[in-house]
């Protein structure tokens, strides 16, 4: 790809192409579709795997956000009152298309994030499975149900559940396509309108699937998005919705959270981690070595499920981290729009720096290199070779910071217990993994790991299932998606309930006293009465 795209640098930018299917009129005609009103200046965004300019979409103002929120609100209506296989239809529809156009996104997401294009697939894998997930879930999860009433019997009560109105969607760049529209797809299925502010370096992701939405029957303007700068849109965009959906660094997800907190909205924080996986006494070396090497190098480490502590049994300790190490160094790093790359490039200039300052501060202070531990300008402006320390201590900044890029560290433990209570020592608790032969064992230990997701003998995917929520303990988070909570998350529950015969008060042929003596008996039995709880 790097060698086409040098070859291609003499051509006018409007005509580049950049690949056999995506050109540059392409992504102007996706820039297009931002709703932004009239751009006063443009955003430019890059292409990793060399530094050039892949194109540019329209810097939105505060004036666009409330536009498109109010749009959005519009369409809504009409759409909360289209019955959930209405719904379903349109996103399965969306599902297939997705499928069938795979590549033509795949080119896209890799372009703009430079990550390999197996990792990119793993973003369409999971945007179709979200899709078809909640087309089939969400009348179950949502049509009205029979509660218990306040006085059984006497009281009749359903649960009902509405949409909010319209949800924000703030997306990091880290998965432009799974992020910002996989987080939708439960949001549309509740009957919301939504609008996306993706992240200004990886915009055209989402503004491909909202076309996409719209050719599978979504009504035109029920999804907007919106492209620009988080430092400037969130706060318009937080006063015009009703919940607000953030992924992204806890440091901005702190400052987002306060802002609705003051709008007084509800909303979810998917935020940052630092993983640890533990690698038991008893692991099958032959499998927990391909599962570290997976879980510290997909997306090039810039996932925030990734794995960056590793802790492993003094017994196995040495042949485990030669293996690893090995096989980090063994990797095909590169930048092609195939599947021939076991690993890309990190996003930017700035994550480049990160890790290296993570690594370098390490090193400086006595960690040793096991793997890698260097850029890779020969690939590209911002590779970085998959990368295992060992001998980290507290003071480095490594030890405990979110490095966001394909680096682990590596520590000898002496027993289970001191795996636990070092994973537990962390500020985060996204996600962790444990490897043993012993699953009941494992499971056992995983329930005492402060972590919203632990995947035994699998690094992070086995618990990206649609059917389970995924979340962060501690400064990981708020909320959770996937699973009930990641759909009734988007709606606003509400209870009716019918009072029959008799109201909940004192009749009038009872005295207070009287009152209160038989609903005291009344409760008593209650609680021998089958079927009453
Ligand atoms: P970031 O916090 O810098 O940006 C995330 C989004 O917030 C972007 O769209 C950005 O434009 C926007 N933003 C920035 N400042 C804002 C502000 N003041 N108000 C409103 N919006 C603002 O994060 P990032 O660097 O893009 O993403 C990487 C981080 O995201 C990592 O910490 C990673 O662990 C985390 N992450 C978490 C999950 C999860 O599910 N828990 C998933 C992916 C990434």
């Amino acid at each position: 790809m790097a060698t086409s795209v040098r070859e291609e640098q003499g051509e006018a930018a409007a005509e580049r192409r950049w690949s056999a299917r995506v050109s540059a009129p392409l992504l102007a005609r996706l820039a297009a579709r931002a709703a932004v009103a009239a751009p006063a200046s443009e955003l430019l965004v890059e292409a990793p795997f060399s530094g050039e300019t892949l194109g540019s979409v329209p810097k939105g103002t505060p004036a666009d956000v409330a536009a498109a929120c109010a749009t959005a609100r519009d369409a809504q209506a009409d759409w909360a009152r289209r019955s959930f296989a209405e719904r379903a239809a349109v996103l399965l529809r969306f599902h297939d298309l997705l499928i069938d156009n795979a590549a033509e996104i795949l080119d896209i997401i890799q372009l703009e994030t430079g990550k390999a294009r197996k990792h990119a697939f793993d973003e369409v894998l999971d945007t179709a499975i979200q899709a078809r997930y909640y087309a089939h879930t969400a009348a179950e999860f949502l049509r009205p149900r029979r509660r218990q009433g306040a006085l059984p019997i006497l009281t009749k009560a359903w649960e009902h559940h509405h949409p909010r109105g319209v949800v924000g969607i703030i997306a990091p760049w880290n998965y432009a396509l799974t992020l910002a529209v996989g987080d939708a797809i439960p949001a549309l299925m509740a009957g919301n309108g939504v609008v996306i502010k993706p992240d200004a370096q990886t915009p055209f992701a989402a503004l491909w699937a909202a076309g996409l939405l719209e050719e599978a029957g979504l009504p035109r303007g029920l999804l907007g998005i919106v492209s620009g700068r988080g430092a400037e849109l969130g706060a318009p965009l937080i006063e015009a919705v009703d919940y607000l959906m953030f992924t992204g660094s806890t440091a901005t997800g702190a400052k987002v959270a306060a802002q609705a907190a003051g709008a007084l909205i509800d909303c979810s924080m998917e935020l940052g981690g630092k993983n640890p996986l533990l690698v038991l006494e008893d692991a099958s070396l032959r499998r927990a070595v391909p599962g570290a090497v997976r879980g510290v190098t997909s997306n090039s480490g810039q996932l925030c499920i990734s794995i960056e502590r590793i802790y492993v049994h003094d017994a196995v300790y040495d042949e485990f981290t030669g293996r690893l190490a090995e096989a980090l160094r063994g990797l095909r790093l590169g930048a092609s729009l195939t599947f021939a790359e076991d690993m890309g490039s990190l996003v930017s200039a700035e994550q480049l720096a990160k890790v290296e300052a993570h690594v370098g501060d390490a090193v400086a202070k006595g960690a040793e290199v096991l793997a890698g531990g260097k850029a890779r300008p020969d690939l590209g402006p911002y590779f970085y070779e998959p990368t295992l320390l060992a001998g980290v201590t507290g003071e480095m900044e490594l030890c405990r910071a979110e490095t966001f890029g394909p680096v682990a560290s590596v520590y000898r433990c002496s027993s289970a217990e001191e795996m636990v209570g070092l994973a537990n020592d962390s500020r985060y608790g996204l996600n962790a993994s444990v490897w043993t032969r012993d699953a009941r064992a494992g499971r056992e230990l995983a329930a005492r790991l402060q972590s919203g997701t632990v995947n035994i003998n699998e690094a992070y995917s086995a618990t990206w299932a649609s059917a389970s929520p995924m979340g962060g303990f501690k400064e990981s988070g708020l909320g959770r998606r996937h699973g009930r909570q990641g759909i009734e998350k988007y709606t606003e529950a509400q209870t009716i309930a019918v009072e029959r015969l008799l109201a909940i008060d004192t009749p009038p042929f009872l005295s207070n006293g009287q009152y209160a003596a038989v609903m005291s008996t009344a409760i008593k039995l209650m609680r021998y009465v089958p079927g009453i709880k």
